[in-house]
Protein backbone atom coordinates (compact mmCIF):
# COMPACT_ATOMS: atom_id res chain seq x y z
CA UNK A 1 0.00 0.00 0.00
CA UNK A 2 1.46 3.19 -0.96
CA UNK A 3 0.14 6.59 0.35
CA UNK A 4 0.70 9.93 0.67
CA UNK A 5 1.14 9.87 4.61
CA UNK A 6 -0.11 13.27 5.54
CA UNK A 7 -3.64 11.75 8.11
CA UNK A 8 -0.89 9.33 9.89
CA UNK A 9 -1.72 10.87 13.16
CA UNK A 10 -2.04 8.76 16.14
CA UNK A 11 -5.29 7.26 15.53
CA UNK A 12 -4.28 6.42 11.76
CA UNK A 13 -1.17 5.09 13.42
CA UNK A 14 -2.93 2.15 14.72
CA UNK A 15 -4.18 1.27 11.49
CA UNK A 16 -0.65 1.55 10.03
CA UNK A 17 0.37 -1.43 12.32
CA UNK A 18 -1.52 -3.83 10.93
CA UNK A 19 -0.81 -3.09 7.20
CA UNK A 20 2.79 -2.73 5.91
CA UNK A 21 2.93 0.65 4.42
CA UNK A 22 4.89 2.83 1.58
CA UNK A 23 4.75 6.46 2.59
CA UNK A 24 6.32 9.19 -0.36
CA UNK A 25 8.83 11.74 0.37
CA UNK A 26 8.41 14.72 -1.99
CA UNK A 27 10.75 16.54 -0.64
CA UNK A 28 13.06 17.52 2.49
CA UNK A 29 11.64 21.05 3.39
CA UNK A 30 8.10 22.23 3.57
CA UNK A 31 9.16 24.97 0.63
CA UNK A 32 9.64 21.82 -1.91
CA UNK A 33 7.35 19.50 -0.70
CA UNK A 34 4.20 21.38 -0.01
CA UNK A 35 4.95 22.99 -3.54
CA UNK A 36 5.27 20.01 -5.08
CA UNK A 37 1.83 18.16 -3.52
CA UNK A 38 0.50 21.56 -3.95
CA UNK A 39 -1.03 21.54 -0.06
CA UNK A 40 -0.07 23.64 2.75
CA UNK A 41 1.19 22.12 5.71
CA UNK A 42 1.65 18.32 3.87
CA UNK A 43 5.13 18.32 4.77
CA UNK A 44 4.24 19.11 8.62
CA UNK A 45 1.67 16.54 8.76
CA UNK A 46 3.67 13.62 7.16
CA UNK A 47 6.81 14.40 9.69
CA UNK A 48 4.31 14.19 12.34
CA UNK A 49 3.06 11.09 10.44
CA UNK A 50 6.62 9.46 10.66
CA UNK A 51 7.30 10.27 14.06
CA UNK A 52 3.77 8.93 15.37
CA UNK A 53 4.57 5.84 12.88
CA UNK A 54 8.19 5.33 14.27
CA UNK A 55 6.64 5.93 17.98
CA UNK A 56 4.43 3.11 17.37
CA UNK A 57 7.18 0.98 15.77
CA UNK A 58 5.26 0.62 12.26
CA UNK A 59 7.38 -0.47 9.88
CA UNK A 60 7.69 1.90 7.06
CA UNK A 61 8.82 2.22 3.69
CA UNK A 62 9.45 5.80 1.72
CA UNK A 63 9.94 6.54 -2.01
CA UNK A 64 12.01 9.12 -2.59
CA UNK A 65 10.18 10.80 -5.69
CA UNK A 66 12.69 13.11 -6.97
CA UNK A 67 12.30 16.20 -8.72
CA UNK A 68 13.47 19.47 -10.37
CA UNK A 69 12.28 21.15 -7.46
CA UNK A 70 13.94 19.02 -4.80
CA UNK A 71 16.72 17.53 -6.57
CA UNK A 72 19.16 19.58 -3.89
CA UNK A 73 17.30 18.30 -1.05
CA UNK A 74 18.24 14.51 -2.27
CA UNK A 75 20.81 14.30 1.11
CA UNK A 76 18.13 15.78 3.39
CA UNK A 77 15.68 13.50 1.82
CA UNK A 78 17.88 10.58 2.46
CA UNK A 79 18.79 11.75 6.21
CA UNK A 80 14.89 11.78 6.57
CA UNK A 81 14.80 8.09 5.14
CA UNK A 82 17.20 7.04 7.54
CA UNK A 83 15.45 7.97 10.72
CA UNK A 84 12.20 7.09 9.84
CA UNK A 85 11.81 4.36 7.79
CA UNK A 86 13.32 0.76 7.61
CA UNK A 87 14.17 0.78 3.94
CA UNK A 88 13.90 3.87 0.77
CA UNK A 89 13.95 3.88 -2.56
CA UNK A 90 14.65 6.36 -5.12
CA UNK A 91 12.65 7.25 -7.98
CA UNK A 92 13.69 10.01 -10.56
CA UNK A 93 11.39 8.54 -13.40
CA UNK A 94 7.89 10.22 -13.83
CA UNK A 95 5.74 9.07 -16.59
CA UNK A 96 2.31 10.75 -17.60
CA UNK A 97 0.76 7.98 -16.29
CA UNK A 98 -3.29 9.18 -15.45
CA UNK A 99 -3.80 12.06 -17.94
CA UNK A 100 -1.38 11.70 -20.61
CA UNK A 101 -0.33 15.30 -20.72
CA UNK A 102 3.22 16.03 -20.59
CA UNK A 103 2.86 18.14 -17.20
CA UNK A 104 4.64 15.31 -15.19
CA UNK A 105 7.95 15.34 -17.66
CA UNK A 106 8.49 18.97 -16.80
CA UNK A 107 9.01 18.36 -12.78
CA UNK A 108 11.63 15.65 -13.67
CA UNK A 109 15.39 16.03 -12.74
CA UNK A 110 17.20 15.19 -15.72
CA UNK A 111 20.31 14.26 -14.28
CA UNK A 112 18.87 11.90 -11.67
CA UNK A 113 16.87 9.93 -14.87
CA UNK A 114 17.96 6.19 -14.57
CA UNK A 115 17.94 4.58 -18.07
CA UNK A 116 20.87 1.68 -16.74
CA UNK A 117 18.22 -0.69 -16.08
CA UNK A 118 16.49 -3.16 -18.88
CA UNK A 119 13.06 -3.92 -18.76
CA UNK A 120 12.64 -7.93 -18.05
CA UNK A 121 9.24 -8.22 -17.78
CA UNK A 122 6.46 -7.85 -15.46
CA UNK A 123 3.92 -9.98 -13.55
CA UNK A 124 1.26 -6.88 -13.48
CA UNK A 125 -2.07 -8.54 -14.59
CA UNK A 126 -1.10 -11.58 -13.49
CA UNK A 127 0.34 -11.44 -9.24
CA UNK A 128 -1.43 -8.60 -8.80
CA UNK A 129 -3.47 -5.19 -10.51
CA UNK A 130 -4.71 -2.02 -10.34
CA UNK A 131 -8.80 -0.91 -9.27
CA UNK A 132 -9.28 3.16 -9.78
CA UNK A 133 -12.29 4.56 -7.79
CA UNK A 134 -14.66 3.37 -9.87
CA UNK A 135 -14.51 0.05 -9.50
CA UNK A 136 -12.54 -0.53 -12.79
CA UNK A 137 -9.57 -2.65 -12.48
CA UNK A 138 -6.48 -3.37 -15.12
CA UNK A 139 -3.54 -4.75 -14.79
CA UNK A 140 -1.67 -1.35 -13.36
CA UNK A 141 -2.33 2.20 -13.31
CA UNK A 142 -0.16 2.67 -16.28
CA UNK A 143 -1.28 -0.57 -18.49
CA UNK A 144 -5.36 0.40 -18.51
CA UNK A 145 -6.76 -0.84 -21.96
CA UNK A 146 -9.79 -2.95 -21.66
CA UNK A 147 -10.82 -2.16 -17.97
CA UNK A 148 -12.39 -4.98 -16.22
CA UNK A 149 -15.59 -3.26 -14.60
CA UNK A 150 -15.67 -5.15 -11.10
CA UNK A 151 -19.00 -3.79 -10.07
CA UNK A 152 -20.84 -5.36 -12.96
CA UNK A 153 -18.74 -8.87 -13.48
CA UNK A 154 -17.59 -8.77 -10.34
CA UNK A 155 -14.40 -10.92 -9.12
CA UNK A 156 -14.79 -13.17 -11.93
CA UNK A 157 -13.81 -10.61 -14.55
CA UNK A 158 -10.16 -10.91 -12.84
CA UNK A 159 -9.70 -14.05 -14.47
CA UNK A 160 -9.30 -12.04 -17.97
CA UNK A 161 -6.40 -9.55 -16.70
CA UNK A 162 -3.56 -11.81 -17.39
CA UNK A 163 -4.45 -11.91 -21.56
CA UNK A 164 -5.35 -8.15 -21.81
CA UNK A 165 -1.79 -7.94 -19.52
CA UNK A 166 -0.18 -9.94 -21.93
CA UNK A 167 -2.11 -8.39 -25.31
CA UNK A 168 -0.58 -4.91 -23.68
CA UNK A 169 2.81 -5.76 -23.37
CA UNK A 170 3.34 -7.01 -27.02
CA UNK A 171 5.93 -4.27 -28.73
CA UNK A 172 3.03 -3.05 -30.78
CA UNK A 173 2.01 0.66 -32.19
CA UNK A 174 4.91 2.99 -31.91
CA UNK A 175 7.32 0.09 -30.88
CA UNK A 176 5.97 -1.91 -33.84
CA UNK A 177 9.54 -3.75 -35.14
CA UNK A 178 11.82 -2.15 -33.22
CA UNK A 179 14.87 -3.87 -33.24
CA UNK A 180 16.19 -2.59 -29.75
CA UNK A 181 12.93 -4.07 -28.21
CA UNK A 182 15.32 -6.64 -26.04
CA UNK A 183 17.01 -4.15 -24.42
CA UNK A 184 14.48 -1.91 -23.95
CA UNK A 185 14.62 0.11 -20.62
CA UNK A 186 10.82 0.62 -20.08
CA UNK A 187 7.65 -1.91 -20.70
CA UNK A 188 5.17 -1.37 -23.83
CA UNK A 189 2.89 0.16 -21.64
CA UNK A 190 5.06 2.67 -20.30
CA UNK A 191 6.48 3.42 -24.02
CA UNK A 192 2.68 3.98 -25.10
CA UNK A 193 1.64 6.60 -22.69
CA UNK A 194 5.81 8.65 -23.29
CA UNK A 195 4.28 8.25 -27.18
CA UNK A 196 0.98 9.42 -26.30
CA UNK A 197 2.54 12.77 -24.66
CA UNK A 198 4.68 13.25 -27.32
CA UNK A 199 7.80 13.20 -24.64
CA UNK A 200 11.17 13.50 -25.89
CA UNK A 201 12.99 10.32 -26.88
CA UNK A 202 15.66 10.94 -24.66
CA UNK A 203 13.91 10.57 -21.94
CA UNK A 204 12.51 7.09 -22.08
CA UNK A 205 14.02 5.47 -25.67
CA UNK A 206 16.86 4.24 -26.73
CA UNK A 207 16.33 5.85 -30.12
CA UNK A 208 16.73 8.82 -28.21
CA UNK A 209 20.14 8.30 -27.05
CA UNK A 210 22.28 7.19 -29.91
CA UNK A 211 21.69 3.47 -29.21
CA UNK A 212 20.22 2.72 -32.74
CA UNK A 213 23.67 4.09 -34.19
CA UNK A 214 25.09 1.37 -37.31
S1 LIG B 1 13.60 1.31 -27.61
FE1 LIG B 1 11.99 2.83 -28.00
S2 LIG B 1 10.91 2.12 -29.88
FE2 LIG B 1 12.16 0.41 -29.09
S3 LIG B 1 10.73 -0.80 -27.84
FE3 LIG B 1 11.78 0.66 -26.45
S4 LIG B 1 10.48 2.48 -26.37
FE4 LIG B 1 9.79 1.25 -28.14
Amino acid sequence: MLACGWRADEHATAALVRRGREVVLYGATAGSFDALTRKRGAFNLLVRGLRAAKAAGVAVEIALIITKRNAHEVSAMRAIAEKYATSFTEYANISPTYEGTPGPLAVQAPGWLDKSEVFRGCPAGHTFFHVDPHGFATMCKVGRENPVNLLTEGLDGLVRLPGIADAQMLRSGGCSGCRLSDTCRVCRPLARVYQAAKAPLEIYCQHGNGDDAP
